[in-house]
């Protein structure tokens, strides 16, 4: 396979330098809308405040032994990419940024607008705004996309998402770069989405399913990964009632890996360092929620329940370095 760089919010690198990586996180997100207009919710404690902490709780994770975090934060759920160019100026660690839309069904009305006038163009807006974000890199920072995010819910594929699947589907092969999902795995979710991506012509070798770790079920793991896919088990420390703990989620892994499946594993917490999304007194809920937990916690347990050291490599180092790197069509 041909491989090229991966884009991070400080350049490109080398996908081999990218180091132990966690695939889903959130480490900046804030509507403008908010941050205009209520910035009290936005930022409580003021956007100087916001931005020190994060990079802080930066610092914690690269000190950790994290080197690199995918920041999975994208249309529809409120990039700020000055705020992380400016964050990661003050703390050496790689963030790879996404493009995409987070929605189970529709997009904003902004979106719809543009893309039923883009269509009687004969364009996609949808793809139009994904490449321009992967090639020639979000507003004015020069921040280049590194992956696609997109979304389906417990209603699987809608009028909506459906769209933006197919989006993400054409802007991957466009640019090469892989995409990654929130699924819903107890509707078997990733698989529907596995066979749209498919049907558009995707190796499914570049899509990472997320959110998979939400279930015990290895039947349906198993068959996730048989299409070449990668399952993300990305939400250690989100100790949601209904939702396998960490021994339960340290458990799976490992009888995966015992089976032979530690190359289509990646983890992560699907952490939100600063969101106005949630405030504080719901992120205290879930004190494992951080995105030390893995290197600190997971990573032992893991071990103590029989995965090796390679596939400990395979899952934190070379399987992102596979995913992220940038694949010219019809190259791989
Ligand atoms: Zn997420």
């Amino acid at each position: 396979m041909t491989t090229g760089a991966t884009a991070t919010v400080r350049g490109t690198r080398a996908p081999e330098a990218l180091g132990r990586t966690l695939m889903h996180e959130h480490v900046f997100a804030v509507s403008a809308a908010l941050a205009n207009d209520r910035p009290e919710l936005a930022f409580p404690h003021g956007r100087a405040a916001a931005i020190d902490a994060t990079v802080a709780r930066l610092q914690e994770v690269k000190d950790a032994g994290i080197d690199t975090i995918v920041d999975v934060t994208v249309f529809g759920h409120d990039r700020d990419i000055p705020a992380l160019v400016e964050i990661n100026e003050r703390v050496d660690l790689n963030i790879v940024v996404a493009t995409g839309f987070y929605t189970e069904d529709l997009p904003s009305k902004t979106f719809e607008i543009r893309q039923a006038l883009a269509r009687q163009r004969g364009r996609n807006f949808y793809v139009d705004v994904f490449v321009a974000d992967i090639v020639d890199g979000i507003g004015t920072t020069g921040v280049h996309a590194g992956i696609i995010k997109c979304v389906t819910g417990p209603e699987g594929l809608t009028r909506g998402s459906k769209g933006l699947l197919r989006a993400a589907a054409i802007a991957a092969r466009e640019t090469g770069v892989p995409i990654t999902t929130h699924s819903d795995p107890h509707t078997r979710g990733g698989l529907e989405q596995l066979d749209l991506f498919a049907a558009e012509g995707v190796d499914l070798i570049r899509v990472v399913i997320g959110h998979s770790g939400d279930t015990t079920d290895t039947d349906y793991l198993k068959a996730v990964m048989d299409t070449g896919a990668t399952i993300a088990s990305d939400r250690f420390g989100y100790d949601l009632p209904g939702t396998p703990a960490t021994p339960e989620r340290v458990a799976v892994i490992a009888d995966l890996c015992a089976q032979g499946y530690a190359d289509r594993i990646v983890v992560s917490h699907d952490a939100m360092l600063h969101t106005d999304w949630l405030d504080a007194d719901y992120t205290a809920m879930f004190p494992r929620w951080t995105p030390t937990y893995i290197p600190t916690e997971v990573v032992p347990a893991l071990r103590d329940a029989g995965v090796s050291e390679a596939d400990l490599q395979q899952i934190l180092v070379h399987n992102p370095a596979r995913l992220l790197a940038a694949v010219a069509e019809g190259a791989s």
